[in-house]
């Protein structure tokens, strides 16, 4: 950047300075202010169009269009060069605007005799607030450094309070803080709380935008970022070792702590005329701006974790630390657009509950939460416009249903609800230590799904007799690079040693579809649940998955081992994977190492092909589980993830029964061992129903244990089995009706 173009743009953010300190009405300031920016930056044109609504931009204030055009002219975000930077937040610079793609020539405001344009977004931490234009007669591409100009003016602009007389919402607000509310939001974590909101990041006021002296706030970011560095590495340094996941979220911390990009962004900035502050505030819009458009969670999740320490950086320069808000209340429900993992570590336990605007099953913040066991809601859209601080508040984290300000009956039931909850959870405490045997004197084995060193300490007290489901892509899923085969071991033996010689079933990587690692290439799929994804990489590509079967058998040492393929859809993808897994054993005895006492070794079964499989199959697996979520979704080709599908087809649909008893059926026949671990196994309604129709072994999330085993043991799976028949004889959809008919009766 240029000695000349650096002062040129802190006199302009000091003429807009003195500007915005002078008193007048909102228009004639936001009139200067268009003509400051246009003669400083030589341009014939500067305009500001502003959000009316979520979807309409308005043209605020000119110098240079047609004066009749302000407050008429409109336009849709997306539509034209304007419309475009809204949609996409981010500049267009374009020396040649009329032949651009989705150029909109309008008319009213005389705009055709300019050749070229510059638009940068204006907007405040991901709240989109409008555009800024500049325009010239010549044909001329305007240089990074003055892109960057704009950029730099456009966040004092978002800063400027007036700017909310001018874009829209907001009047009716206060009426709206009055009335009851329920929100729904995706389930992130089960259980239910009562509490009082805390808002999690009350606004950070930043008074001095512009910064007279950039030597000065040079010197404060570098101190505070400093700072920043040393809580990230004592963070580091006392976070509990066995806890890679978290481990593993600090690193990625201390990598955007010690970026250089990051730290040239703001460092320019600050040359430009920004404060501190300011800098640090843009590079966190322009990071949540992008976030917005990043179609990959795991980059979305990378992106979260630079706003969290973003946020903690912006207290530290603004000393606006969490105590600037209001006070952490009784029975806190923390409310946040999203949340970054190590803040929520150190709120703890003390939340309550928590409720995010965003924020995503899968994220780190979401793993933290399940391993405190704090009920979460994601996906909460309108949280954070519907709440203030102090707000009364319900979480039932099993239905992902908030209730803000709830009326007294509704809070009554709730109440009702979570003491029933206590209640259950008491008595489901009581028999941990029974099986889950029927009233006829039949057993089901119950165990749990996991895929976190957290979840492990649900082992013995869940009453599970075992992993039914070890998901092991969640360290695919969580980190950079792929993890060292030692890592895997290492991590992989813990399991086995909390797991006290109780069964662990460990399916190997199951990636693709929704599941996305970031540094593995992956082709464009047109429909990724039907395309490359779990045994169809491992074999496509073997050398992670051969990895993988080293790292168990290197884990298991001499103990008993066993792994699952998963999405076998037929026999020999099977017979592959399984002599891969041959093929290692010998090399592992060759390399020295103990082998296995004894292993086993099966396949998932989420296609309906593989019920069909040559009896041959059945005899080579030791074992099949099925993989209900997938399986269901292929059964009645709908998608698992699609909200207009996906509670279309009821699991207890005769169909769906009938095929699991065939399957049943098949394996019995080989002498394979079956297990059903999909979601639906954690149902106690439908759990009833597989035991029923033959299954004796069940895996689901701990926290189902107790509910299921309870229902079994209340009982007779030959009545249960004779209301199911009776349901299929008279062709009854679903056998749910019936169930739950016959259940009644037996309270
Ligand atoms: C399933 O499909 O039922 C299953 C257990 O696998 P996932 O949910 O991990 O795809
Ligand atoms: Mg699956």
């Amino acid at each position: 950047m240029s000695e000349r173009t650096e002062s040129e743009s802190r006199k302009l953010l000091r003429r807009l300075q003195s500007t915005l300190a002078e008193a007048g009405a909102g228009q004639e300031r936001l009139d200067r202010i268009t003509a400051i920016i246009g003669e400083s930056m030589g341009t014939e044109v500067c305009s500001i169009y502003l959000f009316r609504d979520e979807q309409t931009l308005e043209l605020c204030a000119t110098r240079g269009l047609a004066a009749e055009a302000v407050h008429v002219t409109r336009m849709r975000v997306g539509e034209g060069l304007v419309g475009r930077v809204a949609a996409r937040m981010r500049p267009i610079n374009s020396a040649d605007a009329p032949s651009e793609r989705g150029f909109r020539y309008m008319p009213e405001t005389g705009e055709e005799r300019f050749t070229s344009f510059l638009g940068v977004p204006i907007q405040r931490l991901g709240e989109k607030l409008g555009v800024l234009v500049v325009q010239s007669r010549e044909a001329r591409s305007y240089s990074d450094d003055e892109v960057y100009a704009l950029e730099v003016v456009a966040m004092v602009l978002a800063e400027m309070t007036e700017l909310g007389a001018f874009v829209g919402e907001g009047a009716a607000m206060s009426a709206r803080h009055q009335q009851p509310v329920m929100l729904t939001g995706g389930i992130g974590q089960e259980g239910a709380a009562e509490g009082t909101v805390y808002l999690h990041e009350p606004r950070v006021v930043i008074t001095n935008p512009i910064a007279e002296d950039p030597e000065a706030e040079l010197k404060r970011l570098k101190e505070a970022v400093d700072q920043l560095r040393i809580s990230v590495d004592e963070m580091l340094d006392s976070a509990p070792k066995a806890n890679a996941e978290q481990v593993e979220v600090l690193q990625a911390y201390r990598m955007f702590a010690n970026s250089r990009g990051w730290m040239r962004r703001m460092e320019e900035d600050i040359s430009r005329g920004l404060s501190a502050e300011a800098a640090v505030e843009k590079e966190q819009s322009a990071a949540r701006a992008r976030m917005q458009t990043v179609p990959d969670a795991y980059l979305r999740e990378r992106l979260h974790d630079l706003d969290d320490l973003s946020n903690r950086l912006l207290r530290l320069l603004t000393g606006q630390g969490q105590d600037t808000g209001a006070e952490v209340p009784d029975n806190p429900v923390l409310l946040a657009r999203n949340i970054g993992p190590a803040e929520l570590m150190d709120y703890g336990r003390s939340l309550k509950g928590i409720v995010l605007e965003e924020g995503s099953v899968a994220s780190h913040a979401a793993i933290v939460a399940r391993a405190l066991a704090i009920p979460l809601v994601v996906h909460t859209k309108g949280i954070l416009t519907e709440a203030l601080n102090g707000d009364p508040i319900l979480v039932d984290g099993d239905l992902g249903h908030v209730h803000l300000r709830p009326e007294d009956t509704v809070a009554t039931a709730f109440r009702d609800k979570m003491a029933m909850r206590a209640a259950a959870q008491e008595r489901y405490a009581s028999i941990r230590e029974k099986p889950a045997e029927t009233l006829d004197g039949t057993v089901i084995r119950l165990n749990m799904n996991a895929g976190l060193m957290a979840d492990l300490p649900s082992l013995p007290t869940s009453g599970a007799e075992g992993v039914g489901l070890f998901r092991t892509e969640l360290q695919f899923l969580t980190r950079n690079t792929v993890p060292k085969r030692g890592e895997l071991a290492a991590l992989y033996k813990t399991v086995m040693d909390s797991a006290k010689g109780k069964r662990v079933v460990f399916r190997t990587l199951d990636i693709g579809s929704d599941k996305v690692v970031p540094y593995m290439k992956r082709p464009e799929e047109p429909n990724p649940a039907l395309g490359w994804r779990a045994i169809r990489v491992g074999l496509d590509k073997p050398g992670i998955m051969r990895m993988q079967l080293q790292a168990l058998i290197r884990a298991a040492n001499g103990r008993p081992l066993t792994i699952m393929f998963p999405f076998v859809a037929q026999f020999e993808e099977f017979t592959q994977a399984r002599d891969m897994f041959l093929r290692t054993l010998e090399s592992e005895a060759a390399l020295g190492h103990t082998l296995p006492e004894t292993y086993e070794v099966g396949a998932m079964l989420e296609t309906p092909s593989l019920a069909f499989a040559p009896q041959q199959f059945f005899e080579m697996a030791d074992f099949i589980s099925i993989g209900g979520n997938d399986l269901k979704q292929f059964f009645f080709a709908a998608d698992r993830e699609n909200e207009l599908v996906r509670r279309r087809y009821d699991t207890l649909n005769v169909s769906f029964l009938t095929f699991i008893e065939q399957i049943v059926g098949r394996c019995q026949s080989a002498d394979a061992w079956l297990s059903f671990c999909g979601e639906d196994a954690g149902r106690p309604i439908e759990a009833l129903c597989f035991a029923a129709m033959g299954l004796r072994s069940l895996s689901m999330r701990p926290a189902s244990i107790g509910p299921v085993k309870s229902l079994l043991r209340r009982v007779d799976l030959r009545e249960a089995r004779a209301v199911i028949n009776e349901a299929r004889a008279i062709g009854a959809q679903s056998v749910r009706p019936a169930v739950m008919e016959w259940l009644k009766r037996q309270a």
